[in-house]
């Protein structure tokens, strides 16, 4: 991220929905000039709440979480608001805590809660660029697979 358009990753799950569309209303402004992702049914919500285009990926319990991990490895996807409920158990909770893994892993700014994600997108960082260190974790020319390449 140096002062320029960010790849932000938004999910939340269904009690905390409401807590992200009115977070991502109140801050449309801030978000539209940088490219929007999200699972399924937060993407949908989110594109009807604010308007703007926002690339969704399958929903989280079917692989959405573990889609937006996969970007994150990539290095596809640099800031990840991510509103989980710490109080009801999920289905997809081994993929949460990919998610959580992987974020921390490539040291993507993550917001669990309306607090953080207030304080990363009204931190000057947030406007006027931040140089993130990407861990270096080993080279990520891999090669696509693609069927028949293994046999
Ligand atoms: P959803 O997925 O946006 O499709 O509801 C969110 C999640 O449960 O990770």
């Amino acid at each position: 991220m140096s002062g320029r358009i960010h790849s932000i990753a938004l999910v939340a799950h269904d009690n905390k929905k409401s807590e992200l569309l009115e977070w991502a209303s109140f801050n449309k402004g801030s978000l539209a000039p940088h490219r929007l992702y999200a699972t399924g049914t937060t993407g949908t919500m989110l594109e009807y709440e604010l308007g703007l285009h926002v690339h969704r990926f399958m929903s989280g319990p079917v692989g959405g979480d573990q889609q937006i991990g996969s970007k994150i490895a990539e290095g596809q996807i640099d800031m990840l608001i991510f509103f989980w409920d710490p109080l009801e158990p999920q289905p997809h909770d081994p993929d949460v805590k990919a998610l959580l893994r992987i974020s921390t892993v490539w040291n993507v700014p993550m917001a669990c809660n309306v607090a953080t994600a207030d304080f990363i997108i009204s931190s000057p960082l947030f406007t006027e660029g931040y140089e993130r260190v990407i861990p270096d974790h080993g080279p990520r020319d891999w090669e696509d697979l693609r069927p028949g390449d293994a046999t």
